[in-house]
């Protein structure tokens, strides 16, 4: 099979290939790019490996590519970056590489394109195709990935053992392409991850953190997480969530499988958004439950307050991963935190109030919150399902309504601090975070509405209260 025709459909190809031959080097594309047209999922991102020096091949095609072409050169790991707009090409010279047992760094001495080859994680990443004019579009596939493509199989090209154990984030990455692609990974791959699964500790965090990132990006994560359970890689990257595994019964009552039910409620805010922490907010909703589970006489199984110790969890979590401890671990902390709320406004006898406080906690995030709710009715009863699902539809109604009416998403306070201290003419102390409060509670509540002139009124007459007297100059201290 000649990929010349497919190579043409990008203008950067041709450009390689002269490229190459001008400097008499031998040169493919490799790995992902290959793997995603014979896939016919077309990739941007371009792998280049030459025989020689990928970095004088980089220095002459962004020369070749003139203005406005950025390259990179990373002289410690004999690789460089050409950029220029969309085009995004990174050059390696071929290479053999052999591993010390405590590190994840080769040792590498040049080599050919077969022992490059051999250096690849798995068959499907490892095929190349010639851009010299002589061979251009010839496809190089020594360990049969094309095949494995077709049958959609993750396989290493060499002993299994062997390529875990040099490189452990393989086994991440095995994970990653089987979720991502749909394919499953050959079996005796997948237990020799089983049995490296220990080598993951001279892996950083960063770098596993990147690909569970990854793997929650794809359009299954559920399937990526059953797939790094079945192999001990969960107990590994994510206790937590494999301490969720296994059924518990007292008096012949068992309560539900946490973990099943995590990669439910996962899968099902995967297939309606794309955020990632929306998707990781799924994963950890229920973190809190395995410590907080309990047997009562009354209720049967319960989890009191798994909301509260699950979010508290989440920073030594995050912390450890190396995942980011901003806004993004903020918001899975609401999300953790706000879970069990919409639920109990679904009654008839919801008062208005409540829905205010669950717009005021959630803010902007309501409808984030309200996807991971629906998300969280995994019940095998249809007619349950179909209850909770209206009773969700209402409260989405319930919300607009109220928020249309009285703007608490983005609660900002009628009446500020500063307006207060000219109000009665006193320094900055904690009598103004009290109005403050009572004017947030006094909205909240329904008692005055969203506005400045009914919020000040009230100010006043709660200060009296407070034997605070108004400035003289009152009139005139409105903000
Ligand atoms: P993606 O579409 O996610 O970029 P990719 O296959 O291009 O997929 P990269 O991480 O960009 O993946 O790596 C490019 C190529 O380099 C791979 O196809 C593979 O051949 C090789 N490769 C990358 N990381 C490793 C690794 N840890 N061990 C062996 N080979 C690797
Ligand atoms: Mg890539």
């Amino acid at each position: 099979m000649n990929y010349k025709s497919e190579l043409n459909a990008n203008k950067v190809f041709p450009i390689l290939s002269k490229t190459a031959d001008n400097l008499g080097l031998e040169c493919y594309v490799v790995g992902g790019w290959v793997r995603d047209l014979l896939l016919g999922r077309p990739s941007e991102d371009i792998d280049v490996v030459v025989v020689g020096s990928g970095i004088e091949m980089a220095e002459a095609f962004a020369k070749e590519l003139g203005r406005g072409a950025y390259i990179a050169v990373f002289r410690n790991f004999g690789t460089a970056q050409v950029r220029k707009g969309k085009i995004d090409v990174e050059f390696v010279g071929a290479r053999k590489e052999s591993y010390h047992r405590e590190s994840r760094k080769p040792i590498v001495e040049d080599g050919t394109l077969a022992d490059d080859q051999c250096r690849r994680d798995f068959t499907v990443n490892a095929m190349a195709i010639c851009l010299n004019s002589s061979r251009y579009g010839e496809l190089v596939d020594p360990f049969n990935g094309v095949e494995d493509l077709q049958s959609g199989i993750i396989r290493t090209p060499l002993d299994p053992d062997i390529t875990f154990s040099d490189d452990p984030l393989r086994m991440m990455r095995a994970i990653r392409f089987a979720t991502r692609l749909g394919f499953s990974i050959l079996s005796d791959t997948y237990g020799a991850i089983r049995r490296n699964v220990e080598r993951m500790d001279i892996i950083s965090s960063e770098r596993t953190a990147e690909e569970l990132n990854k793997i929650m990006r794809t359009a299954t994560p559920s399937r990526g997480l059953m797939l790094m359970d079945g192999c001990g890689l969960l107990d590994k990257v994510l206790p937590e969530i494999a301490a969720m595994k296994g059924v518990q019964k007292y008096n012949e009552r068992a309560h539900k499988d946490i973990f099943a039910h995590t990669l439910k409620v996962l899968q099902g805010v995967a297939d309606r958004s794309d955020d990632l922490w929306l998707r990781y907010a799924a994963l950890f909703h229920d973190v809190g439950k395995p410590k907080t589970k309990q047997w009562d006489e009354t209720h049967g199984w319960i989890f009191y307050n798994h909301n509260f110790v699950g979010m508290k969890m989440l920073t030594p979590i995050f912390r450890r991963l190396h995942l980011p401890l901003g806004e993004e671990l903020k918001f899975v902390k609401k999300m953790v935190d706000l879970h069990m709320r919409p639920i109990n406004l679904c009654d008839e006898g919801v008062t208005d109030s409540a829905i205010r406080r669950l717009l005021f906690d959630a803010g902007d995030d309501i409808d984030k919150l309200m996807i991971l709710c629906e998300s969280d009715i995994t019940s095998a009863n249809r007619e349950k399902v179909e209850r909770f699902a209206n009773n969700y539809q209402l409260l989405r109604l319930k919300l607009k309504e109220i928020e249309e009416k009285d703007r608490i998403r983005n609660f900002q306070p009628p009446v500020d601090g500063i307006e207060i201290m000219r109000m009665f003419n006193i320094p900055p102390c904690a009598t103004i975070g009290e109005l403050k409060t009572a004017v947030k509670d006094a909205i909240l509540d329904g008692v005055i509405p969203n506005e400045h002139d009914a919020a000040r009124d009230f100010v006043i007459a709660r200060a009296a209260e407070l034997n605070l007297k108004p400035a003289e100059n009152l009139d005139s201290t409105i903000n």
